[in-house]
């Protein structure tokens, strides 16, 4: 590619979560996947691929921690910036786009998504490309019901059109951006409206009239949920 043509991307990695599901005194982010912690891998996918910058965003109280025993340890020398993360998924990214200086198009991505890689980061790339927001996601395999509060069905989606959806997410950088400061400026009307704000597609949807699309992740980049996780990712990476 021309120099002069060449976009500059970031990567937001995301791990400033509590992950109350995990039952484990170890935040998930620092458990072991065979002998490496679960955020090593993704910053290792974005270490390893076109990406210039990743910001690193952590709890509060976790950034030296994971400066000498993540960052330095395993030489992620593209992470620019550390930085802490807020209460919410969409606090802490909010302060990792705050951090970014320049940049065209901005990853996010759980850290807690280890099976990441380069060749979901490329099909995202070019579509972004092209399209400005494109998110992974992939078909799912059962059918999906909505119900009510009360647990009664009420409709069944058209199975063909219904996808789970998973990071990266990647957008350019002024539409995301643009779309975040909105969302902070609007934020008490959202918790007044009991909405909960689950991904970054959404932010887009609901504060640009921005189209995201949608793109191939891949079934194996599951998101370390559960102790049951840890022992699939193990598997995926054949380290069991
Ligand atoms: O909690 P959940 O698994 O949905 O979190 C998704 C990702 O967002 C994880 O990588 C987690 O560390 C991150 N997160 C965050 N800040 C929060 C909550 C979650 O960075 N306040």
């Amino acid at each position: 590619m021309e120099a002069e043509n060449r976009k500059r991307t970031a990567a937001i990695v995301l791990a400033a979560g509590n992950g109350k599901r995990m039952e484990s005194n170890i935040k998930k982010q620092y458990m072991l996947i065979g002998d490496k912690p679960v955020i090593y891998y993704s910053l290792r996918a974005f270490q390893e691929s076109f990406v210039d910058e990743i910001v690193l965003v952590v709890s509060p109280g976790d950034v030296s921690y994971c400066k000498k025993e993540i960052v330095e340890k395993y030489g992620f020398d593209k992470v620019s910036s550390i930085v802490e993360g807020g209460k919410e998924r969409y606090h802490s990214v909010f302060q990792g786009l705050s951090s970014l200086t320049f940049c065209d198009y901005v990853f996010i991505h759980d850290g807690a998504r280890p099976m990441l890689t380069v060749k979901i980061l490329e099909r995202l790339y070019s579509c972004v490309l092209k399209y400005g927001a494109c998110v992974a996601g992939m078909p799912v395999k059962d059918t999906i019901k909505i119900a009510d509060k009360n647990h009664n069905i009420v409709s069944t989606p058209d199975r063909r059109l219904v996808f789970m959806v998973q990071t990266p997410q990647v957008f350019e950088y002024d539409l995301i951006k643009n779309a975040y400061d909105n969302l902070m400026e609007n934020e008490q009307e959202f918790l007044e409206n009991g909405i909960a704000i689950t991904d970054d597609a959404m932010v887009v949807e609901t504060f640009t009239g921005h189209r995201v699309k949608l793109v191939e992740g891949s079934y194996e980049n599951i998101k370390i949920t559960t102790p049951e996780d840890i022992s699939i990712a193990e598997k995926f990476l054949g380290l069991s």
